[in-house]
């Protein structure tokens, strides 16, 4: 035999003895995670196969033409991102911005100051136009705006979760296409719950994310290309700069080639799979009137309680809503207080309008009638207590 090597001794000072992890199950009605649906964790918790087998080939094939469908769209080039939305906000961006490109970012929250900070990154001139946080921009507007700095590539956030507003899609991809730019779209708390019409739309770019709307754990960014923005990528003068999130080489495995990029997070895809599946089988009419009849139940019965909606009643989101904290109330006290002692979490507000709103999320799985009841019971019955027993008026009188 051969005898052992003599290691060094090993360090122990970061060797813990842990548990087996027990997370309980929460209710996750804030700005996402949202709950996964039970038969996308039966399926995460698979045995992996081959990224290369043969039968995960036919499933990433389900998955495109499931995520085709959820948005709309024929495009080809529709793949999920390894990796959360933000990946994939950031190969819509690495893949078609050249340095130097103008990139114009309409800003009402934010997701929109997300999108700016990278096409910067990537070298383009970045050109912002800015609404206060609870609006959304008209046509008239963009298009202004359009005219003015003839951007390579309009990016704009269809929900916008930090302030629950819906941007209104209509004209929006004539007027790109008018003035040859590209329409880029950000779908991360619409796809699976909001009504969306990407080819219909003149959408050139769009991403989302597995955890909001479509019921799975964060870790894939569904990433979709149409055929303008692909021949812009294609006529590129160097490499994308992001190799990780480069579409021309992730399309020589996802394509007809399967020729080895990274690793496919197989699991998180066996969740994509099952979770579109079910999608496909409510159908998508159906899981839209969900989300919107949900929201309106919640919408209605906040308002019955004397809350205020920040966003207009027109331009509210079914997936996320924001409501104002009552003069007085230490907002963060009471949603702290749902978390502990009922395991529910919501959300607090982002940017301008931290600790101005509570962010509440109905999206995908979670966006059931029994689930608003719950929480407007709980509204109901403990926020009084985080009322200030005087009212703040009649202090200041
Ligand atoms: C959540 C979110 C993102 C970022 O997605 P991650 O999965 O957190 O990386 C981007 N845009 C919008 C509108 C979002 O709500």
């Amino acid at each position: 035999m051969v005898p052992l090597p003599v290691l060094p001794p090993v360090n122990s000072a970061h060797r813990r003895t842990l548990a087996p992890i027990a997370t309980p199950d929460r209710l996750l009605l804030g700005p996402g995670p949202s709950n996964a649906h039970p038969t996308v964790l039966q399926a995460l918790a698979r045995m992996p196969i081959g990224h290369l087998d043969p039968l995960y080939v036919e499933l990433m094939s389900e998955v495109q033409e499931l995520l085709r469908y959820a948005w709309q769209t024929d495009n080809r080039l529709t793949i999920p991102m390894s990796g959360t939305g933000s990946a994939a906000m950031e190969a819509s961006l690495a893949n078609t911005i050249e340095p130097g490109d103008t990139v114009l970012v309409a800003v009402k929250g934010y997701f929109g100051l997300r999108l700016a900070d990278m096409a910067g990154r990537y070298r383009a001139n970045v050109v912002t136009i800015e609404k206060p946080w609870g609006e959304a921009f008209s046509l008239a507007e963009l298009e202004n705006a359009v005219a003015t700095h003839r951007p390579k590539i309009l990016a704009i956030v269809h929900a916008e979760t930090s302030t629950g507003i819906c941007q209104p899609m209509e004209g929006i991809g004539d007027l790109c296409r008018q003035h040859d730019c590209l329409l880029l779209l950000d779908t991360v708390t619409s796809l699976g719950a909001v009504p969306l019409y990407l080819d219909e739309w003149k959408v050139d770019l769009a991403y989302s994310c597995s955890q909001k709307g479509l019921s799975c754990p964060p870790g894939l960014g569904p990433f979709t290309m149409g055929p303008r923005a692909e021949a812009k990528m294609m006529a590129r003068a160097g490499k994308v700069p992001n190799w990780y999130l480069d579409v021309t080489l992730l399309n020589q495995y996802w394509g007809s080639d399967r020729v080895y990029h990274h690793t496919a997070p197989v699991n998180m895809n066996f969740g994509m799979r099952e979770a579109l599946r079910l999608l496909a089988e409510e159908g998508l009419e159906a899981a839209w009137a969900r989300h919107r009849s949900n929201s309106e139940l919640l919408w209605a019965g906040l308002e019955a309680l004397g809350l205020e909606l920040h966003a207009p009643a027109a331009l509210r989101l079914p997936t996320l809503t924001t409501v104002r904290i009552p003069a007085g109330v230490d907002g963060k006290a009471f949603s702290q207080h749902l978390l502990t002692k009922h395991g529910i979490e919501v959300g607090g507000g982002l940017g301008a309008l931290a600790g101005k709103v509570w962010r509440i999320g109905l999206m995908g799985y979670n966006s059931q009638p029994e689930n608003v009841d719950l929480l407007l019971n709980l509204f109901e019955t403990e926020l009084p207590a985080f009322r200030p027993a005087v009212a703040p008026a009649a202090v200041a009188a």
